[in-house]
């Protein structure tokens, strides 16, 4: 049922696409580079029009990301949504983390891993098909490294709309059919992830994918707005405040970009006090993929693409679209980024399951185990208040742990088996 205080606004505040490059602006369409420079475009609004939302109309509004629908380009009418309603997940308090690290502030754990299709994507996935059946597109797809295809394909199973999802052929057997069971067409190429985007930008070109929205190509500027959504429900969570401190899986980049961008607009707009010290940004990646903390820490602004190796394979991205744009957020803010290997990622899922009793998925891992390291780096202060982003579900990544984890006793079923293979001390 919607209430009448769901979406009191029908219109946006999205006036146009901005040049990330040179500033040219472009109207709202399914357009992703600049015309002039080539440059990444992103949704533009009008302060005035932001600045009309408010603390109460966004707590009156439905218990998912649609709450923030007045800072959102599309899906101000709850009619025109394409959506599993994604959102709100939990903000965990991880204090025995938070001890084990040294911690004398508050750590939170944000758990996007509760979203529908169990990572974040369907977060950006709504929001950019809500985005594509209001320009007519009739069929959705993506470029994907798992959690992207999982969520385009269950989004277009609700809303009756045929998909084709690009994945490379070597994703983890979880991430694969937790999309094929949806019953779309899923297309596994014997390649990276780099390649799998560069067909699929040669496949928009075609007249057969004209009708073809690509979440992450052609409506990219709609996909990412998703993202800040992550960024707004923090801080209201944290009872209208922005933390001194936030650690963020990259692997495009964008994620990290728009949670900044968000905090910045819950400031400009008025629905937030911007915090004495303000906000650092911190990135987190994996030693098998990690051209952006490579440039951060070479102390260079060129991002030279690798060819991504070990079992973090949603953050597996060789040549990001946004790591000049995360480079720029992580060193105005005064943050950093690191990263850690296949072990470390492995020891950090379970050392986030033994103290939070959230399974994270290997980029949760990644970013738990950087998180770690940047506080014995001194790079992070356990002193102000961080939120660490857990963006997917470690049920689709099972074999990262599988080795590692099982029974503690097996016995007979009999008080005497159980009493001799010590399981009453
Ligand atoms: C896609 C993804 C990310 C990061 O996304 P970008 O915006 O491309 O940096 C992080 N975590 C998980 C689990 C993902 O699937
Ligand atoms: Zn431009």
């Amino acid at each position: 049922m919607t209430s009448t205080l769901d979406a009191p606004l029908y219109t946006t505040a999205a006036r146009h696409l901005v040049c990330r490059g040179c500033g040219a602006q472009f109207p709202l369409a399914p357009q992703h580079a600049c015309f002039e420079c080539f440059g990444p475009l992103e949704v533009g609004y009008d302060p005035a029009a932001l600045r009309l939302v408010t603390r109460a109309q966004i707590e009156a509004g439905p218990a998912n990301i649609w709450r923030y629908a007045g800072l959102l380009p599309v899906g101000q009418d709850p009619a025109t949504r394409v959506s599993l309603n994604p959102g709100l997940t939990p903000l965990v308090r991880a204090a025995a983390l938070g001890a084990e690290l040294g911690f004398t502030a508050p750590l939170w754990v944000k758990d996007d891993s509760a979203n529908p299709t169990h990572s974040f994507k369907d977060r950006v996935v709504s929001v950019a098909l809500t985005a594509a059946k209001g320009f007519g597109f009739t069929r959705f797809a993506c470029a994907s490294t798992g959690n992207l295809a999982n969520s385009v394909a269950a989004h277009s199973a609700r809303a009756g709309v045929p998909s084709m999802v690009f994945i490379p052929a070597d994703l983890e057997p979880g991430k694969i059919l937790t999309t094929a069971v949806y019953d779309g067409d899923v297309v596994a190429i014997d390649g990276s992830y780099d390649d799998v985007n560069r067909l699929c930008s040669e496949l928009t070109e075609t007249d057969e994918f004209e009708h073809t929205a690509f979440v992450n190509v052609n409506v990219r500027p709609f996909y990412a707005e998703g993202s800040k959504t992550l960024g707004y429900e923090v801080a209201e969570q944290l009872g209208w405040r922005i933390p001194a401190q936030v650690v963020i899986p990259m692997a495009s980049g964008e994620l990290l970009t728009k949670v900044d961008k968000a905090f910045s607009e819950l400031v400009e707009v008025g629905l937030v006090e911007a915090p004495a010290g303000g906000w650092k940004v911190f990135g987190a990646q994996s030693a098998g993929c990690n051209p952006i903390a490579t440039a951060l820490h070479a102390g260079t602004d060129t991002i030279t693409p690798v060819k991504p190796t070990g079992i973090a394979k949603s953050l597996n991205i060789g040549d990001p679209a946004a790591g000049p744009y995360a480079l720029d957020t992580v060193r105005r803010t005064g943050g950093w980024m690191d990263y850690a290997d296949d072990d470390e990622i492995r020891a950090a899922i379970r050392q986030l399951a033994r103290t939070t009793g959230v399974f994270a998925e290997t980029a949760g891992g990644v970013t738990v185990a950087v998180l770690g390291k940047l506080v014995r780096s001194g790079r992070l202060d356990p002193a102000a208040e961080t939120v660490v982003f857990n963006t997917g579900e470690g049920l689709k990544t099972l074999d990262a742990v599988a080795d590692l984890v099982g029974p503690t006793y097996r016995v007979k079923p009999s008080l005497r088996a159980a009493r001799e293979a010590g399981v009453l001390g």
